[in-house]
């Protein structure tokens, strides 16, 4: 079936056509996009695309750093304000992947993809929509797969107030470029040397990311160190739906779960 393409310079003028038709599908980078019309897939005839400035933009906003949805992970990379996230976007598939896959499409990436969006969430992130309100990221990734689509503008995302405090794993069975067996993002801040208000969240341990709700509460108060983690560990994966995929089982990725978040709270990822 052949694909048309519409391009327009507002990001509000493509969200109209994007309203407008059941068969359009909004194009970011187009690394998942393009696979599926290779593919041959015979759920869209059109792709709508949007050159809108404000999609490319990285700017700070006091605390927060604001990202275009259409920012490249090979931007993010070389961008002094979003630094924090650099060894994120720099496990996303290979150089030819990061030159063109962005921030947006990383947010509707189903799993086990998704790599970035973790991160986001570990950030409590917001996510912007073309003429709305910004969504705490954990209720847009609730909604994601539910409402109608919007376009994404941006996401506003609150930069750690230390650098330490943010970490990030991301397991894969081929090195460099393999697809995530689970990734890992934690926002640890201390505060007398004992974890207060942690955020952690999983890549491809469900079909979105999800927050490790019980490894945040067994972290707070503690100290991140062999004692003060053991009872995170122990919730490593509780309340947590991991899937089966051609990557590994979901008995693999409880199994292995525990071992990488003891790494990365106690930083020994390298
Ligand atoms: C070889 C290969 C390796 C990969 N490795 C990884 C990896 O390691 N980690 C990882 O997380 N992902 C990986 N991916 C998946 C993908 O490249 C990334 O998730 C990327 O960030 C998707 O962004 P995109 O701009 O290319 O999305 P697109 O293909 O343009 O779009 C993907 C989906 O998101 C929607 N979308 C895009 N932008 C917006 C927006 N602004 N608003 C609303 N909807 C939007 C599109 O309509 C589409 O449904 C890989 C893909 C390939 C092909």
């Amino acid at each position: 079936m052949p694909v048309s393409v519409r391009t327009f310079q507002g990001a509000e003028e493509a969200e109209r056509a994007l309203a407008a038709s059941r068969t359009a599908r909004y194009f970011g980078g187009g690394t998942l996009v393009m696979r599926a019309v290779n593919a041959g897939d015979q759920a869209f005839d059109t792709i709508v695309r949007a050159t809108d400035p404000r999609l490319r933009q990285i700017q700070m906003q006091g605390d927060s750093v604001v990202i275009g949805a259409g920012v490249t992970m090979a931007q993010i990379i070389a961008s002094r304000d979003a630094v924090f996230l650099a060894p994120v976007a720099k496990v996303i598939g290979g150089p030819a992947i990061r030159t063109v896959a962005t921030v947006g499409g990383n947010l509707f990436a189903a799993s086990p993809y998704g790599d970035f969006a973790a991160a986001l969430l570990a950030l409590d992130a917001k996510v912007v929509p073309v003429g709305g309100t910004p969504v705490p990221i954990g209720d847009f990734l609730d909604a994601r797969d539910r409402e109608p689509r919007r376009i994404v503008l941006s996401v506003i995302v609150p930069r750690p107030r230390d650098s330490r405090a943010f970490r990030f794993v991301k397991v894969s069975r081929v090195k460099p470029k393999g697809v995530a067996v689970l990734s890992i993002a934690a926002l640890l801040p201390t505060n007398g040397g004992r974890v207060s208000g942690a955020r952690v969240a999983y890549g491809a341990m469900g079909g979105r990311p999800v927050r490790a709700l019980a490894v945040e509460q067994a972290l707070e108060g503690h100290t991140l160190d062999e004692q003060g983690i053991a009872p995170a560990l122990s919730a490593a994966t509780e309340g947590i739906n991991p899937q089966t995929d051609a990557l590994a089982s979901e008995w693999y990725r409880r199994q292995v779960a525990p071992v990488h978040l003891k790494r990365l709270l106690l930083d020994q990822r390298r």
